[in-house]
């Protein structure tokens, strides 16, 4: 019998915003996270900061892509760029204000 119980597991994020699969992140597999967990995470595919779903298994895979062409995640998507939007406003702004000062 092994002593290690305990096994890493790399789950797959989708992007709420283009539906593509993004960074993988490996976890301990006694830590997992509830069905449908969001994680906000750079997407490589439509290169915004976006809201990630975590998908376990093919189920879930199939099950978000399915939610994903229904338009699921049409309203969730907008806000979490509009927010990026807003960041990057004030950021640019602190930039102007710091050469104005
Ligand atoms: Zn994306």
């Amino acid at each position: 019998m092994s002593k290690s119980c305990r096994t890493w597991i790399t789950n797959d994020f989708y992007c709420i915003n283009c539906g593509a699969k993004g960074i993988p992140i490996p976890r301990a597999g006694n830590k997992l996270k509830l069905k449908g967990h969001r994680k906000k995470m750079y997407c490589p595919n439509c290169r915004h900061d976006t809201n990630h779903i975590e998908c376990r298994n093919m189920y879930e895979v199939n099950e978000f892509l399915e939610n994903f062409k229904n338009g699921a995640y049409i309203e969730e998507a907008k806000e979490t760029l509009e927010h990026e939007r807003q960041h990057l406003r004030s950021a640019l702004c602190d930039v102007r204000c710091a050469r104005l000062g």
